[in-house]
């Protein structure tokens, strides 16, 4: 439809627009791939499936809370799609006039009515989302009003000057109406009357309008969080392939740097990450951290990583480690990365699947492992747990005073048992926590499980000291740990916490071939280890009628899933299922429950620090239980069970009982 000087006009225009695009693009991508080395492409089959069912259904925003904002999300997204080949088109009629991508087909039939109903719904959408964060303005929204602006009135201009172009294209070229209902309805009544003349210079000021404001913004996109558009939909192809609850295994042997002191230490994904990010804030909503006025935001952590990033661009693109400052000196507060708990919400509600965790982790263990710089209290925790494996400092050899005229057997003098019991520190120690050990012996004897316990040969597991950055400290641990499984020859392990649990069932698993003084035959053994949670087992037991709950009991229950057994393990039914078992009760959930849990507050080692900013996490849920008015709150960690007593106590409701749900089915057991 241009003139051939019109065309050369036009043809700069796309170099200049392909290159104002491409340059900050490599930029970005410099930068990412200066980063470690990571292997996020085995399966790719697997995850370009996954990915793309996530982005075409847009599972990736639909999937949490914020389901209304989800499907205004999706008028974009579509609307985007529709556009971006709509664009294509647009250009390529620049070349060859009455140019249809789709020809005389149905689907372009089909594509044409798309085009206006998508107009609608995008104008709706960006309406929706303007709306949302310059009136309501929520605190999840706070950061680049201005880029938001920017995003909000281009799409908004994009559509309008296309809707303008449409109105005087069918007014041009009447055929080209096909069914563009909304289009063809506004040429009858915008043009009518109009020369043609008139009509022929709007359809050309309106196709130069509609081309320059999209290519306009297609420089744009790179500088701009819709970048997520690209970079979001790539990370949700290279996201993690293993639980959300494994923290990658640091290779001490062969490391010069142990955790993170400066971005070029974290791995090319974790650089990715920031570029995905679209500034949506879901995860400082779901932060307990953020949430009880702790200077933490887990959306902060990836934005202040994205400025550092941009603002040391030649450093990282060189590779000039010595360059570049460390990220706790400035980028990063102490108090931010010591304020998280690791409870996963944060990942689990991000749309881009961006991994807070390793990274905030990562920078504890710079902190500990190569600056020896941590909150004081930790100095007795690592003390305890080097001397006696316990964060009490109890002596280790006391680990089976727990168990004295219970009749249970030490594996070290028994030649087999099917099941070791995995006390773990809590339920070996703590007062509360050898309730629910006892209670579980119970059961167990009930149900005639041939079991046994480690004794003084178990050792702390290990995650508190790897989540407070002492991987040196885990993986010793873990090694001694991995060693007697292997001399007591055990095949299944039952633990009553969820962290035990967790760093069994994953972490160690990471961590053999990190191992070097491990005997082979001691790594082969601990691969073929079945892990159980107890709520696992007992729910089993019930199923099976091995086990059998008395009736009567009135009571209303609620229950508290601990992070690291639902949101991280997705053990979720099998706790309520126990619940549904004890006839008489009654049950509540929580209005954070499942995978939405709120955290207690002790996890990511934090049970072994000063909670001293903001309010209490632990107070935060027991509000929530105290205004469940439950008879009793069911847990099944034992920190959990520790934080809500607490909490309850300080608060004094502790008329509200908080018991392990093994002590609860103890108590209900059928003769
Ligand atoms: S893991 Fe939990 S506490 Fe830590 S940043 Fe994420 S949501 Fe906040
Ligand atoms: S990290 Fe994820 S959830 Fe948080 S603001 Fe970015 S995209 Fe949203």
């Amino acid at each position: 439809m241009l003139s051939p000087l019109g065309k050369g006009i036009f043809a700069l225009i796309i170099l200049a627009t392909i290159s104002g695009f491409l340059i900050p693009v490599i930029q970005r991508i410099r930068i990412i791939t200066s980063g470690q080395p990571d292997q996020r492409f085995r399966n790719l089959a697997r995850r370009m499936a996954s990915s793309l069912s996530k982005i075409l259904l847009q599972r990736c925003t639909l999937k949490n809370e914020r389901v209304f904002s989800g499907f205004m999300h999706v008028f974009i997204f579509y609307g985007a799609l529709t556009f971006d080949t709509m664009s294509l088109n647009h250009t390529l009629e620049g070349f060859f006039s009455d140019f249809y991508l789709f020809g005389d087909t149905g689907f372009g039939l089909f594509y044409s009515l798309m085009v206006d109903v998508f107009a609608v719904l995008v104008l709706i959408g960006v309406l929706f989302f303007a709306f949302r964060r310059f009136v309501i303005r929520p605190k999840a929204y706070a950061t680049t009003p201005g880029d938001s602006l920017i995003i909000y009135v281009a799409l908004f201009l994009i559509t309008l000057s296309y809707m303008y172009f449409e109105i005087f294209a069918i007014a041009h070229h009447p055929e080209s109406e096909r069914l563009a209902f909304l289009g063809g309805y506004l040429a009858r009544s915008l043009t009518a009357g109009l020369s043609s003349a008139v009509i022929t210079q709007h359809f050309y000021i309106a196709w130069w309008l509609h081309i320059l404001l999209v290519f306009g913004f297609i420089v744009y996109v790179p500088h701009s969080k819709y970048f997520h558009m690209f970079a979001g939909s790539f990370n949700l192809l290279v996201n993690r392939d293993t639980p959300m609850g494994e923290l990658p295994a640091l290779d001490i042997e062969n490391s010069e740097v142990f955790g993170i002191e400066k971005g070029l230490d974290y791995t090319w994904k974790d650089l990715l990450d920031p570029f995905a990010c679209m500034e949506c804030g879901r995860c400082q909503d779901a932060c307990p951290a953020f949430a009880s006025d702790k200077p933490l935001s887990p959306k902060m952590i990836i934005y202040n990583l994205k400025q550092h990033l941009l603002q040391s661009r030649s450093q990282y693109t060189s590779k000039d480690r010595d360059g570049l400052k460390a990220l706790m000196d400035g980028v990063f507060t102490p108090d931010e990365i010591w304020s998280c708990t690791t409870c996963g919400a944060c990942m689990h509600v991000c749309p881009v699947e961006i991994e807070h965790i390793p990274k905030i982790v990562g920078l504890r263990q710079g902190q500990v492992l190569m600056e020896s710089k941590f909150p004081g209290e930790l100095n007795a925790f690592f003390r305890n747990m080097e001397t006696n494996s316990n964060p009490w400092g109890i002596g280790f050899s006391d680990r089976a005073a727990w168990a004295e005229g219970l009749n249970v057997k030490l594996l070290s003098e028994s030649s087999h048992a099917d099941y070791l019991f995995w006390v773990g520190c809590a339920g070996s120690f703590d007062e509360e926590g050898k309730k629910i050990s006892r209670a579980l012996v119970s059961i167990l004897q009930k149900a005639r499980i041939d079991f046994a316990i480690l004794g003084a040969e178990e050792k702390c597991c290990g995650d508190s000291a790897r989540r407070l950055g002492n991987e040196y400290l885990y993986q010793m641990q873990a090694a001694e740990n991995i060693l007697a499984f292997h001399n007591a020859k055990v095949q299944r392990i039952i633990t009553i916490c969820p962290h035990g649990y967790n760093t069994f069932k994953h972490e160690y698993s990471a961590l053999l071939p990190l191992l070097p003084d491990l005997p082979a035959e001691a790594k082969e053994s601990f691969a073929r280890i079945e892990i159980n949670h107890h709520t696992q087992l007992i729910a089993e037991l019930l199923r099976e009628g091995r086990i059998h709950l008395n009736s009567g009991k009135d009571l209303l229950l609620t229950y508290h899933d601990s992070c690291y057994l639902g949101r991280h393990n997705g053990i979720i039914r099998e706790p309520r299922e126990i619940l549904a078992r004890i006839e008489g009760a009654k049950f509540k959930e929580l209005p954070q429950c499942r995978e939405h849990s709120f955290c207690c507050g002790a996890g990511g080692g934090l049970m072994w620090t000063e909670e001293s900013l903001g309010q209490r996490i632990n107070h935060m849920r027991t509000d929530e239980i105290i205004s469940a008015s439950p008879d009793l709150a069911v847990t099944s960690c034992p920190f959990c069970q520790t934080m809500l007593h607490d909490g309850l106590k300080d608060k004094d409701q502790s008329h509200i009982q908080v018991k392990d749900i093994a002590q609860l089915v103890a108590e209900s057991l059928a003769d």
